[in-house]
C-alpha cells in the first residue's frame, strides 16, 4: 500500500501482468443504442446523484461527441441494469459471501458521488479506477483512467467488478497486502490477506461469480469471461486462497471432436467442435488445444470451454505453434503450464522453463535414437507444482521439474513405462487412454477398462475444473 501523506491511494489493475488470457465479453442488453447513445431520461436519472452529469440531463449522451461521459454513463446504466438472481441461501463456500446488496448501484451509489479523470502518473500498468482513501477531501470521489475509457464496451462486465471493487475501498479502506504467494508473490498491495477479512478483491469475486453463474440476459461469452475472472482472482488476489467447492473432473477429447466430462456415471458431452489433438491447461485459466492435422491451427478454450481468442501477451504456446510451417507441427507432441515450470515437446526435444524469482532458465533435452511422443500425468496436474513426466516412443518415462534452484531437471526412470499412453491423474483416480483410444483406470497395480464408458475412442485426457457455484446453475 502507498501512503500519500495521510492517505493512501488503492489502484486496481485489472489483471496481473502473469495473467494468462481472459476471454473477451459480449453483452446482450448492452447492445444496440446504448452503444452510440444514451436517453435523456437514464442520464436524468442518474445526474440527481452524479452531478457532474447534470448539463447532460436534457440532451443525452453521444459517443461520437461526449465520449468520457457515455462511457462513465454506459457503466452506471449498465450497474443499473445489471439483474442477478442469485439464491438467498449461501453455497457454502466463499464465492457467495455476500457483500453486495442485491442492487448494485445503489452500492456505487453509498459512498461514490464524483467520478474523475485519474492523474496520468497513477495509472500505471492495467489500473483503470482507483480511490484515495484518508482526508475529507477525497470522499465521495473516484478516479477512472485512461484505459477504462478507451476499453471496449464488451470489457465493461469486467469493470463493473472494478468500480465495486474500488467503492468497497471508499467503504472502509479494507487495504491490501504484500502477495506471499502464487502469480502476484511479492507484489505489494496486490492481495488481500483471506477472503475472511471482507475486502474489495471479495468484492471483485462475488461481483464475477454472480455475473457469471446468475447473471440475467447475459451472453455466454461474457458468463464465461466472468467465470474465468472470478477464479483468476480467487487464484492470485488473496494469500490465504478463498475457499471454493471445486472438484476435479476427467477432460476427455475424442477423435471426432467431442470434449466430455466424465461424471459420476456418464459422459457430459460439453463440445462436439474440437479438433483432435492434444491438449495443455494454462493454470486456472483454460486450456490450449493443438490439432493433430497439421492444416489446422491450435485454439484455446476457456476454463468452462468456450472458445476464445489466444493471447500474445500470455507466454502461451499457440501462437508459436501456428507459427510454425504445418510440415513441421506434426514434430510437436506436447505442451506444458505451471506456475513456475512450462514446457513444450517436439520427437527429438523436450525444453523445459524453469521460472525463477529473478530469471527464467531455459534448457533443452534432445533424444537420439528413440522418440518423445508425449507428456503424462501419474500424479496430476498441479498448475502450482513444477510435476510432469515424460513418454518415449521405446517405453522409457522419465520425470520434468524445476530444482529448488529453478534448475530444469529430467529424470529417466529405470524401468519402461507399463501403463497406457496418456495418463492424468484426477481427484483420486488415475485415469489412461491407450493407443486405440480406449479408457482404463488404475486400480491397485491393474489398469481394467472403464466400464461406464463405452464405444469411444479418445485422444486426450485431462482434468476440468468443476466449481459447483458456477456449474451447478
Ligand atoms: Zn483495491
Amino acid at each position: 500500500m502507498t501512503l500519500q501523506s495521510a492517505s493512501s491511494v488503492l489502484a486496481f489493475a485489472l489483471f496481473s501482468v502473469s495473467a494468462p488470457v481472459v476471454a473477451k465479453a459480449q453483452t446482450n442488453f448492452l447492445d444496440g443504442n446504448y452503444a452510440q447513445c444514451l436517453p435523456a431520461e437514464r442520464v436524468k436519472s442518474l445526474a440527481k446523484h452524479f452531478k457532474q452529469f447534470g448539463k447532460f440531463s436534457k440532451s443525452g449522451v453521444c459517443v461520437d461527441k461526449n465520449p468520457v461521459e457515455h462511457r462513465l454513463l454506459h457503466m452506471l446504466i449498465t450497474l443499473e441494469d445489471v439483474r442477478v438472481n442469485a439464491p438467498a441461501q449461501p453455497s457454502g463456500d466463499d464465492l457467495s459471501l455476500p457483500i453486495l446488496p442485491a442492487n448494485w448501484i445503489d452500492y456505487l451509489k453509498t459512498t461514490v458521488r464524483e467520478l474523475l479523470p485519474a492523474k496520468a502518473s497513477s495509472c500505471y500498468g492495467s489500473t483503470i479506477a482507483y480511490v484515495i482513501v484518508g482526508g475529507t477531501n477525497n470522499l465521495g470521489k473516484m478516479y477512472y483512467c485512461p484505459k477504462f475509457i478507451d476499453s471496449k464496451t464488451e470489457d465493461l462486465f469486467e469493470q463493473i467488478a472494478v468500480f465495486l471493487h474500488e467503492t468497497r475501498h471508499l467503504e472502509g479502506d479494507y487495504p491490501h497486502v504484500t502477495c506471499t504467494q502464487g502469480p502476484r508473490k511479492g507484489n505489494e498491495g496486490g492481495c488481500d490477506e483471506s477472503s475472511a477479512v471482507k475486502g474489495a478483491y471479495l468484492v471483485t469475486i462475488e461481483a464475477l461469480a454472480k455475473l457469471s453463474a446468475f447473471g440475467e440476459n447475459v451472453h455466454p461469452s461474457a458468463r464465461e469471461a466472468s467465470r474465468a475472472s472470478a477464479l483468476a482472482y480467487a487464484f492470485e488476489a488473496f494469500n490465504k486462497p478463498p475457499k471454493i467447492d471445486r472438484m476435479e473432473k476427467p477432460l476427455l477429447l475424442s477423435k471426432s471432436g467431442e470434449l466430455q466430462i466424465l461424471g459420476k456415471k456418464d459422459l457430459v458431452t460439453k463440445r462436439e467442435d474440437v479438433p483432435a489433438g492434444f491438449m495443455a491447461r494454462r493454470l486456472t485459466y483454460g486450456y490450449d488445444v493443438f490439432p493433430n492435422d497439421t492444416a489446422t491451427k491450435a485454439i484455446s478454450l476457456s476454463p468452462g470451454l468456450s472458445f476464445v481468442q489466444p493471447d500474445d501477451d500470455d507466454n502461451g504456446f499457440v501462437s508459436s505453434f501456428n507459427d510454425w510451417p504445418a510440415k513441421f507441427r506434426g514434430e510437436i507432441r506436447g505442451a506444458h503450464y505451471g506456475e513456475e515450470m512450462d514446457i513444450w515437446l517436439e520427437a527429438n526435444r523436450v525444453v523445459v522453463y524453469c521460472r525463477g524469482e529473478k530469471e527464467s532458465v531455459r534448457k533443452e533435452f534432445p533424444l537420439n535414437k528413440d522418440m518423445y511422443t508425449n507428456l503424462i500425468y501419474p500424479e496430476g496436474y498441479d498448475p502450482l507444482k513444477s510435476r510432469a513426466a515424460v513418454l518415449a516412443k521405446s517405453g522409457k518415462w522419465a520425470d520434468i521439474r524445476c530444482s529448488s534452484a529453478g534448475q530444469p531437471e529430467l529424470d529417466w526412470h529405470s524401468s519402461a513405462w507399463k501403463g497406457p499412453a496418456r495418463v492424468m491423474k484426477v481427484a483420486d483416480r488415475v485415469l489412461g487412454i491407450d493407443k486405440d483410444g480406449k479408457l482404463f483406470e488404475k486400480l491397485g497395480s491393474k489398469w481394467k477398462p472403464v466400464s461406464e464408458v463405452k464405444d469411444h475412442s479418445f485422444v486426450e485426457i485431462l482434468s476440468y475444473d468443476w466449481i459447483r457455484y458456477l456449474d451447478e446453475r
